[in-house]
């Protein structure tokens, strides 16, 4: 799996470095192929979110716009990405809840939803990544970062 550069920094754009940040997120996009999975945009957080320090909901409305958005330019819905105030961001117990009712209520062309959490540093392990499906939860090493 790769994410692009341009994803990457959306999303380090809202790592939660004060004291006070809230968390932050949004959806993750790109394209599926039998060699590799790209995620070439992430967006969000949307003005309507529920964001508290350790929590992160997306506004549902603005979460579907921005699926058929991106779907307009052939990108498709991948998952989930929020923000962690932490350096080892782990999937909280709500967080693998919130993943299983959107596995539940969207109609999706694959069976798995990922979930990337970001940490508050710009290394490869403050990055958390998990692919969840009806039955289980997998985490995933990513390995580098190339900056
Ligand atoms: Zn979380």
């Amino acid at each position: 799996m790769l994410i692009s550069a341009d994803a990457l920094m959306h999303m380090y754009r809202y790592r939660q470095c004060s004291p006070w940040a809230k968390e932050a997120g949004g959806q993750l996009f790109g394209t599926i192929s039998a060699e590799q999975i790209l995620v070439t945009a992430a967006t969000g957080p949307y003005a309507r979110d529920e964001r508290s320090r350790y929590r992160y909901r997306s506004d549902p409305a603005a979460a579907q716009h921005a699926i058929l958005a991106q779907a307009e330019s052939g990108l498709l819905y991948l998952g989930e990405w929020h923000t962690h105030a932490e350096d080892h961001p782990d999937a909280s117990g709500l967080d693998g809840e919130a993943m299983h009712q959107l596995l539940a209520k969207s109609q999706l062309n694959s069976n798995a939803l990922l979930m990337l959490i970001v940490g508050r540093m710009l290394t490869v392990d403050s990055l958390g990544l998990w692919s969840v499906t009806a039955e289980r939860v997998d985490q995933w090493h990513l390995e580098y970062i190339i900056t």
